[in-house]
């Protein structure tokens, strides 16, 4: 009976061995000083690590590393310039990198009563195919052969949002195309031009450069990143 117990303890030390966990894609492998990776179920005594569906060490999901982040992914609705869906499903990847610097900012802003609202993040290349497919002017896309900062996973649209959720007023809406939205545009209230320059400093203070026809959009400077193709998952989003 000792010799049965001491073949089934083996085997399944073995059967263990071959199937080894892909630790890549375990939420605790990107690490963050300021955030947790490791999610409580509630009422469970017990961490629960969650199991990522992409490649960590290229890429972050926005919602994996501070869900108080909101989301309001434009091109995964129609509400957009081209008023078509041009995602499946609304997830906001970035570089780890610009996802941590991105976090870092959210962070400062919500010391401060504010936080990010999320209007794009990286978009694939494919979807910039059919994005230039729509618009084939260079005025409103980029062309997909030579790619954006989007396409390299280092651009963001955004907004700040106050303590409710609310988005500051910026003076025109997200992908408006005309001189209001440019920043050197500074016939526009105070307040405005405030919220302007409180997104764009904290902005620049984390290593992100504005462009001037786009209040909305900044790109990380400190790192350069190939073109993707990735298309994220989504199954179960
Ligand atoms: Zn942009």
């Amino acid at each position: 009976m000792r010799n049965y117990w001491l073949v089934l303890l083996l085997f399944l030390l073995a059967h263990c061995r071959s199937n080894p966990v892909n630790r890549d894609n375990i939420l605790t492998t990107p690490t963050l000083d300021t955030v947790s990776f490791v999610k409580m179920e509630e009422h469970s005594p017990v961490p629960i690590q969650k199991t990522l569906d992409y490649d960590t060490l290229q890429w972050l999901d926005i919602a994996d590393l501070d869900a108080s982040i909101l989301m309001d992914l434009k091109y995964a609705t129609t509400d957009n310039f081209v008023k078509s869906q041009m995602y499946e499903c609304g997830r906001c990847f970035l570089r780890p990198e610009v996802a941590q610097a991105i976090v870092k900012i959210h962070q400062d802003l919500k010391s401060k009563g504010y936080g990010l609202k999320m209007f794009d993040c990286y978009r694939p290349r494919p979807v910039q195919w059919a994005l230039w497919e729509k618009v084939p002017d260079a005025r409103y896309v980029a062309d997909p052969r030579k790619g954006s900062m989007h396409n390299r996973g280092s651009a963001v649209d955004l907004t700040i949002v106050d303590a409710d959720g609310n988005e500051l007023d910026m003076g025109t809406h997200f992908d408006f195309f005309g001189k209001e939205a440019y920043h050197d545009y500074t016939n526009l209230s105070k307040t405005v031009l405030d919220n302007r320059k409180l997104l764009k400093s904290t902005m620049e203070a984390f290593g992100f450069r504005a462009i001037r026809t786009e209040w909305w959009h900044y790109s990380y400077q400190s790192k350069s990143y190939e073109l993707s193709d990735m298309v994220w998952n989504c199954n179960n989003k």
